[in-house]
């Protein structure tokens, strides 16, 4: 605390992410990383960018990247935006379509989520409320159609890793728009969803026009340390990105995120072989933890949310802490409801079978 900070800074409540730990001997399995390289096409656009160019400002209407996004997904360009990472694209939507102060009414999201939601809400001076998961973890989407101020979910959620239809997305997004509110869908780990499954909400994203989609290339594009997210909605949604964004920085992507991030979109094959071996990953892992007497929540996203066995006597808190101390850094939230989950982030085969093994081992010394 300073004297010199302003009332805002005082009330700011930051979020705080996983550790990024300097040594590098552990299994790292805490932040949803991808444990597979970049495509090649993405370090050799890297490459080609680190050049005298460097001395320009960059495209501040990241239109390269755009059109590769756009020719993706079938939108228009102008139904795109681009962004330092979907943390920043959120934020941004925060401040773009909920109305701050409070006179206004609450946007709503699960108790249980991503925890940037209340941050972002605290440093907009949004009022928001939180809508308790089922005892199962499932959303019911039905509590979301009250009044209120536009809605965020996480789909699939986080931590949990539980899926919703997109006709359950869609009910909740018709409900909204007769009140002229929004829905943002962060769409994070959709990639990771059984293929065929058809859970993104951005095929529907012209006739759902108060619907923003949310992405990151973070995880199944292997570039969280490039920082690229994007959105989609309808063109007007998008302009009001915009608008935030040139009155804050119009360049919040570099030439290098720029290039690096085009060339992983067009290459949506590699990416697909790589990220269908993490769903098996999961889907491998899954079983194993249920066969030692885990409680596995079912997961359609890169990580796996389970709490111990009751019958090991071990607390999320100290599984999490043994864990680390032989080497496997995992994820624990200090939170009502969860503390007896750990998040794992599905890494590469070899390193699940380790982590699998000091789990067994742990729970069998008890
Ligand atoms: N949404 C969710 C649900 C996440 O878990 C994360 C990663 N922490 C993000 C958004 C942000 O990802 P990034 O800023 O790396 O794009």
């Amino acid at each position: 605390m300073s004297v010199y900070w302003n009332s805002r800074v005082k009330n700011l409540s930051p979020y705080v992410p996983g550790e990024q730990p300097r040594e590098k001997k552990l299994i790292k399995l805490n932040t949803n990383e991808n444990p597979y390289p970049p495509s090649p096409l993405v370090i050799q656009a890297l490459k080609k960018a680190a050049d005298d160019d460097l001395r320009l400002y960059p495209d501040p209407a990241c239109t390269e990247l755009r059109e590769a996004i756009a020719g993706r997904y079938g939108v228009k360009p102008e139904q795109v935006f681009t962004g330092n990472g979907s943390d920043e694209v959120l934020a941004f939507a925060f401040g773009a379509f909920f109305e701050s102060g409070p006179d206004h009414l609450p946007v709503l999201f699960p108790d249980i989520s991503y925890s940037f939601y209340p941050v972002y809400a605290g440093l907009w001076g949004i009022p928001y409320k939180t809508i308790p998961l089922a005892d199962d973890f499932s959303i019911d989407t039905d509590n979301y159609k009250i009044i209120s101020g536009g809605v965020i979910l996480s789909n699939p959620n986080a931590p949990t890793g539980i899926a919703l239809s997109v006709d359950r997305i869609k009910q909740i997004a018709g409900f909204l728009k007769k009140n002229k509110k929004i829905l943002i869908v962060d769409e994070a780990y959709i990639d990771f969803a059984c293929p065929g499954e058809g859970l993104s909400i951005i095929p529907f994203c012209n006739e759902c026009v108060n619907v923003l989609a949310v992405h990151t290339l973070s995880k199944s594009a292997s570039l969280a340390g490039l920082r690229a997210g994007f959105a989609i909605g309808s063109a007007a949604l998008i302009e009001g990105l915009c608008r935030i964004r040139d009155s804050f920085n119009s360049y919040t992507m570099d030439r290098l995120a720029l290039s690096g991030a085009a060339a992983a979109i067009r290459d949506e094959g590699y990416y697909k072989t790589v990220n269908k071996k993490i769903i098996a990953t999961r889907l491998r892992v899954s079983s194993s933890l249920a066969a030692l007497g885990f409680k596995v929540i079912p997961s359609q996203a890169n990580f796996i949310f389970a709490s111990p066995p009751p019958s090991s006597g071990i607390s999320g808190q100290a599984l999490y802490a043994a864990l680390r101390e032989k080497g496997v850094l995992v994820r624990h939230f200090n939170k009502p409801r969860i503390t007896d989950y750990l998040r794992i982030t599905i890494g590469r085969d070899a390193d699940m079978d380790v982590f699998l093994q000091i789990c067994g081992e742990i729970i069998r010394r008890r």
